[in-house]
């Protein structure tokens, strides 16, 4: 079977509609046709600030929501990435095979750092695509799930595996990314030209699956639309309209052109109305699974530790291989 791995951040607590449509869906899918690795990655989450107490409450969460969306620990590995110290020790070694001014391209670097400013940089924001390539290589993935916003990240990783391999032998699967077109990116309500986002300057456009289905519903009633009132597919012209047709596709399985058709002659805030409840449909049982994975932390952390387990099986040999094939003498 062909391998997978992906990881979510625990920032933020709940999820987003564009981590489900964009990821998490996709995950699930997977479980069925690849051998899945799948991380809560909350190495990647300090490269901001974050208060202790909430990152182990949100990290828990992030693995009960994976559940709650359909992760199944019988079908994949779900782990914790600090589980498995071979992500930080592998990273080590891509950061001296990564070139300063390679790593300086990285748009999301350029973006989050801008917005912290300078000062507040760390370089941990700077080396987190390295670490990135680390928790893909580790597991030998042929591909990696993601949202477009990773693309460029899992470009890295494929110039820094050819690079490993050609200098010390072939250790690495050269993985791919694996994007799903529809979804690949889905924008912000408020501004539908930038993606939504768990660290997002303001919640408004934010469609987080936690929230109460009402206050969701809201976001989605104020949605940004465009000028005119034709429902219709068009990212240039329509980018707002076009979004809320991407969310509503995908979430009920009936295609956009079907949509357009249901909707001709009716206005944004038909469509609104009835995306709010489709949202609200899927939430309310995924927002009870969550909370019942909450409510037994034991069985949570007890699949947590066999993920880490399974995942470290893996990690350890290909650590093994990459540190002997740079030359480190083996501790024995
Ligand atoms: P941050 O903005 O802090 O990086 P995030 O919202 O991007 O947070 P991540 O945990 O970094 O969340 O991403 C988890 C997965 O969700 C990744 O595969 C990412 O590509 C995907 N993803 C995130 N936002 C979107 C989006 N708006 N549309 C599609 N996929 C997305
Ligand atoms: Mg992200």
């Amino acid at each position: 079977r062909p391998r997978v791995l992906s990881g979510i951040q625990p920032t933020a607590g709940s999820f987003h509609l564009g981590n489900y449509l964009g990821a998490v869906r996709q995950w699930v899918d997977l479980q069925d046709t690849h051998d899945a690795f799948y991380a809560v990655v909350d190495l990647h989450a300090i490269t901001i600030p974050q208060d202790p107490k909430e990152l182990r409450a949100s990290t828990r969460l992030a693995a009960a929501q994976l559940l709650a969306a359909g992760l199944d620990p019988e079908r994949c590995t779900l782990f914790v990435q600090s589980h498995v110290p071979e992500h930080t020790q592998l990273a080590w070694v891509m950061n001296c095979l990564t070139g300063f001014g390679e790593a300086s391209r990285m748009t999301q670097f350029k973006d989050k750092s801008a917005r912290q400013g300078a000062e507040a940089t760390t370089v941990g924001l700077f080396t987190y695509p390295v670490l990135q390539v680390a928790d893909i290589l580790l597991y030998q993935a042929d591909s990696v799930p993601v949202g477009e916003d990773q693309r460029q990240h899992i470009e890295l990783t494929r110039d820094v595996a050819e690079r490993f391999n050609s200098r010390y032998g072939h250790t690495f699967t050269v993985p791919s990314a694996f994007i799903l077109k529809e979804t690949a990116k889905i924008y912000d309500l408020q501004d539908p030209t930038v993606k939504m986002s768990k660290s997002a300057a303001s919640p408004k456009g934010v469609v987080s699956l936690l929230d109460e289905p009402k206050a969701s519903a809201k976001k989605i009633k104020s949605a940004v639309t465009d000028t005119g009132t034709e429902i219709r597919y068009d990212e240039k012209e329509k980018p707002g309209v076009s979004n809320l047709l991407v969310i509503y596709s995908t979430l009920t399985g009936t295609g956009i052109p079907e949509l357009e058709q249901q909707y001709a002659g009716k206005g944004y805030g038909a469509l609104k109305t009835d995306l709010a409840e489709v949202v609200a449909a899927w939430v309310t049982p995924f927002r009870e699974r969550t909370q019942e994975y909450l409510d037994d932390p034991e069985t949570l952390d007890s699949v947590l530790a066999r993920g880490a387990e399974k995942a470290r099986e893996v990690a350890s040999r290909t650590l093994a291989a990459a540190y002997e094939k740079v030359g480190f003498v083996p501790a024995k």
